[in-house]
Protein backbone atom coordinates (compact mmCIF):
# COMPACT_ATOMS: atom_id res chain seq x y z
CA UNK A 1 0.00 0.00 0.00
CA UNK A 2 1.35 3.40 -0.82
CA UNK A 3 1.99 5.78 2.15
CA UNK A 4 1.06 9.24 2.25
CA UNK A 5 3.91 11.64 2.67
CA UNK A 6 2.99 13.06 5.39
CA UNK A 7 2.29 9.51 7.40
CA UNK A 8 5.47 8.48 9.35
CA UNK A 9 3.98 5.03 10.98
CA UNK A 10 0.66 3.11 9.75
CA UNK A 11 -0.88 1.84 12.94
CA UNK A 12 -4.03 0.14 12.11
CA UNK A 13 -4.86 -0.74 8.86
CA UNK A 14 -8.30 -1.26 7.32
CA UNK A 15 -8.80 -4.94 8.17
CA UNK A 16 -7.52 -4.13 11.38
CA UNK A 17 -10.10 -2.26 12.28
CA UNK A 18 -13.13 -3.75 10.57
CA UNK A 19 -12.44 -6.98 13.11
CA UNK A 20 -11.55 -4.89 15.97
CA UNK A 21 -15.28 -3.22 14.74
CA UNK A 22 -17.06 -6.29 14.34
CA UNK A 23 -15.83 -7.74 17.72
CA UNK A 24 -16.52 -4.74 19.27
CA UNK A 25 -19.72 -4.47 17.88
CA UNK A 26 -20.70 -7.93 18.89
CA UNK A 27 -19.90 -6.96 22.81
CA UNK A 28 -22.12 -3.72 22.68
CA UNK A 29 -24.81 -5.92 21.13
CA UNK A 30 -24.69 -8.51 23.94
CA UNK A 31 -24.54 -5.47 26.49
CA UNK A 32 -27.95 -3.32 25.31
CA UNK A 33 -29.54 -6.80 25.04
CA UNK A 34 -29.27 -6.76 28.78
CA UNK A 35 -30.65 -3.36 29.03
CA UNK A 36 -34.55 -2.03 29.41
CA UNK A 37 -34.41 0.15 26.17
CA UNK A 38 -37.18 2.43 25.11
CA UNK A 39 -38.43 0.98 22.29
CA UNK A 40 -35.90 -1.19 22.33
CA UNK A 41 -34.13 0.74 20.39
CA UNK A 42 -30.40 2.65 21.13
CA UNK A 43 -29.97 5.93 19.34
CA UNK A 44 -26.48 5.75 17.66
CA UNK A 45 -24.78 10.00 17.45
CA UNK A 46 -21.67 10.11 15.45
CA UNK A 47 -19.96 12.91 15.95
CA UNK A 48 -19.00 14.39 12.65
CA UNK A 49 -16.77 14.85 10.79
CA UNK A 50 -14.25 11.83 11.96
CA UNK A 51 -16.69 9.30 13.08
CA UNK A 52 -18.18 8.85 9.20
CA UNK A 53 -16.50 5.51 8.35
CA UNK A 54 -15.90 4.50 11.92
CA UNK A 55 -19.73 4.92 12.15
CA UNK A 56 -20.61 2.77 8.76
CA UNK A 57 -18.55 0.23 10.14
CA UNK A 58 -20.09 -0.30 12.95
CA UNK A 59 -23.28 0.21 12.09
CA UNK A 60 -22.81 -2.09 9.61
CA UNK A 61 -21.59 -4.94 12.36
CA UNK A 62 -24.28 -4.14 14.70
CA UNK A 63 -27.33 -6.24 14.61
CA UNK A 64 -28.98 -4.08 17.16
CA UNK A 65 -32.58 -2.06 16.54
CA UNK A 66 -31.41 1.40 16.41
CA UNK A 67 -32.29 4.98 15.57
CA UNK A 68 -29.18 7.04 13.59
CA UNK A 69 -28.49 10.87 14.19
CA UNK A 70 -25.48 13.45 14.04
CA UNK A 71 -23.62 16.26 15.30
CA UNK A 72 -21.13 18.52 15.05
CA UNK A 73 -19.28 19.88 17.69
CA UNK A 74 -16.04 21.49 17.00
CA UNK A 75 -13.32 21.75 19.57
CA UNK A 76 -10.19 21.65 17.40
CA UNK A 77 -8.60 25.00 16.24
CA UNK A 78 -7.69 23.01 12.88
CA UNK A 79 -4.21 22.11 13.95
CA UNK A 80 -2.89 19.50 16.05
CA UNK A 81 -4.31 21.12 19.35
CA UNK A 82 -7.50 20.86 20.97
CA UNK A 83 -9.02 24.07 21.92
CA UNK A 84 -10.94 23.04 25.28
CA UNK A 85 -13.92 24.89 24.28
CA UNK A 86 -16.06 22.69 22.54
CA UNK A 87 -19.02 24.11 20.71
CA UNK A 88 -22.15 22.62 18.80
CA UNK A 89 -22.19 23.76 15.26
CA UNK A 90 -25.01 21.02 14.48
CA UNK A 91 -27.26 19.48 16.78
CA UNK A 92 -29.09 16.16 16.48
CA UNK A 93 -32.63 16.03 15.37
CA UNK A 94 -33.85 13.29 17.36
CA UNK A 95 -35.81 13.77 20.84
CA UNK A 96 -33.13 12.38 23.40
CA UNK A 97 -36.01 12.13 26.25
CA UNK A 98 -35.44 8.63 27.95
CA UNK A 99 -33.28 7.80 25.03
CA UNK A 100 -30.57 5.59 25.48
CA UNK A 101 -27.42 6.99 23.47
CA UNK A 102 -24.72 5.42 22.41
CA UNK A 103 -22.08 8.34 20.82
CA UNK A 104 -20.06 7.09 18.27
CA UNK A 105 -16.40 9.06 18.14
CA UNK A 106 -13.09 8.91 16.19
CA UNK A 107 -10.69 9.35 19.31
CA UNK A 108 -10.77 11.00 23.11
CA UNK A 109 -7.97 13.16 23.48
CA UNK A 110 -8.30 15.49 26.24
CA UNK A 111 -11.80 14.74 26.89
CA UNK A 112 -13.35 18.08 26.99
CA UNK A 113 -15.67 17.18 24.08
CA UNK A 114 -17.49 14.31 25.33
CA UNK A 115 -17.40 15.57 28.64
CA UNK A 116 -19.57 18.18 27.14
CA UNK A 117 -21.99 16.44 24.77
CA UNK A 118 -22.50 13.87 27.34
CA UNK A 119 -23.33 16.56 29.94
CA UNK A 120 -25.64 18.06 27.05
CA UNK A 121 -27.18 15.10 26.24
CA UNK A 122 -28.39 14.49 29.86
CA UNK A 123 -29.50 17.64 30.57
CA UNK A 124 -32.29 17.35 27.21
CA UNK A 125 -33.41 13.81 29.56
CA UNK A 126 -31.63 10.87 28.27
CA UNK A 127 -31.78 7.99 29.98
CA UNK A 128 -28.29 6.99 29.16
CA UNK A 129 -25.17 7.90 27.28
CA UNK A 130 -22.33 5.95 26.50
CA UNK A 131 -19.69 6.13 24.64
CA UNK A 132 -17.93 4.23 21.57
CA UNK A 133 -14.51 5.36 20.43
CA UNK A 134 -12.06 4.17 18.05
CA UNK A 135 -9.23 4.99 19.22
CA UNK A 136 -8.29 6.25 23.32
CA UNK A 137 -5.18 8.22 23.99
CA UNK A 138 -5.39 8.70 27.64
CA UNK A 139 -2.46 10.20 28.34
CA UNK A 140 -4.19 13.33 26.61
CA UNK A 141 -6.74 13.39 29.09
CA UNK A 142 -7.78 17.00 30.79
CA UNK A 143 -10.97 15.80 32.51
CA UNK A 144 -11.79 12.38 34.12
CA UNK A 145 -13.94 10.77 31.23
CA UNK A 146 -13.60 7.33 30.35
CA UNK A 147 -15.37 5.53 27.15
CA UNK A 148 -17.74 2.72 27.92
CA UNK A 149 -15.45 1.16 24.94
CA UNK A 150 -13.03 1.67 22.53
CA UNK A 151 -11.31 -0.12 19.81
CA UNK A 152 -7.53 0.24 19.96
CA UNK A 153 -5.80 2.70 22.84
CA UNK A 154 -2.58 4.79 21.53
CA UNK A 155 0.14 7.03 22.78
CA UNK A 156 0.08 10.71 22.95
CA UNK A 157 0.21 11.38 18.86
CA UNK A 158 -1.54 13.45 16.17
CA UNK A 159 -3.05 10.83 14.00
CA UNK A 160 -4.27 10.80 10.93
CA UNK A 161 -6.75 8.84 8.10
CA UNK A 162 -9.97 6.31 8.79
CA UNK A 163 -12.01 9.45 9.19
CA UNK A 164 -9.18 11.94 11.23
CA UNK A 165 -7.93 14.96 9.79
CA UNK A 166 -5.51 17.12 9.41
CA UNK A 167 -6.68 20.63 7.89
CA UNK A 168 -9.98 19.40 7.14
CA UNK A 169 -7.54 16.99 4.48
CA UNK A 170 -6.44 12.96 4.89
CA UNK A 171 -9.66 11.64 5.96
CA UNK A 172 -9.64 9.46 3.33
CA UNK A 173 -6.41 7.55 3.93
CA UNK A 174 -7.74 4.03 4.38
CA UNK A 175 -5.91 3.22 8.00
CA UNK A 176 -4.80 4.92 10.85
CA UNK A 177 -1.46 6.30 11.19
CA UNK A 178 1.12 8.36 13.01
CA UNK A 179 1.67 11.93 11.48
CA UNK A 180 5.04 13.47 10.66
CA UNK A 181 4.46 16.49 12.06
CA UNK A 182 7.83 18.12 11.60
CA UNK A 183 6.68 18.16 7.51
CA UNK A 184 3.37 20.04 8.96
CA UNK A 185 5.33 23.49 9.14
CA UNK A 186 6.39 23.87 5.15
CA UNK A 187 3.44 21.32 4.07
CA UNK A 188 2.11 22.39 1.36
CA UNK A 189 -0.87 20.45 -0.33
P1 LIG B 1 -10.89 16.09 22.74
O1 LIG B 1 -12.00 17.06 23.03
O2 LIG B 1 -11.06 14.76 23.40
O3 LIG B 1 -9.53 16.70 23.04
O4 LIG B 1 -10.82 15.91 21.20
C1 LIG B 1 -11.78 15.31 20.47
C2 LIG B 1 -11.63 15.69 19.02
O5 LIG B 1 -10.34 16.22 18.70
C3 LIG B 1 -11.75 14.44 18.18
O6 LIG B 1 -13.08 14.18 17.85
C4 LIG B 1 -10.91 14.79 16.97
O7 LIG B 1 -11.69 15.47 16.03
C5 LIG B 1 -9.85 15.71 17.50
N1 LIG B 1 -8.57 14.99 17.76
C6 LIG B 1 -8.06 14.61 18.96
N2 LIG B 1 -6.88 13.98 18.80
C7 LIG B 1 -6.65 13.94 17.46
C8 LIG B 1 -5.60 13.38 16.65
O8 LIG B 1 -4.61 12.79 17.11
N3 LIG B 1 -5.73 13.54 15.30
C9 LIG B 1 -6.77 14.20 14.73
N4 LIG B 1 -6.77 14.28 13.41
N5 LIG B 1 -7.78 14.72 15.46
C10 LIG B 1 -7.72 14.59 16.81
Amino acid sequence: MQKHPLVKEILFSREQIKNRTSEIAQEIEKFYKTQNLKDNTLLLVGLLKGCIPFYAEFMANFNFECDTDFMVVSSYRGGTKTSGDPKIMLDVNTSLKDRDVLIVEDIIDSGYTLQYVKKYFLNRGAKSVRVLTLLDKPEGRQVVITPDWSCFTIANEFVIGFGLDYQERLRNLPYVAICDTTKLADWKW
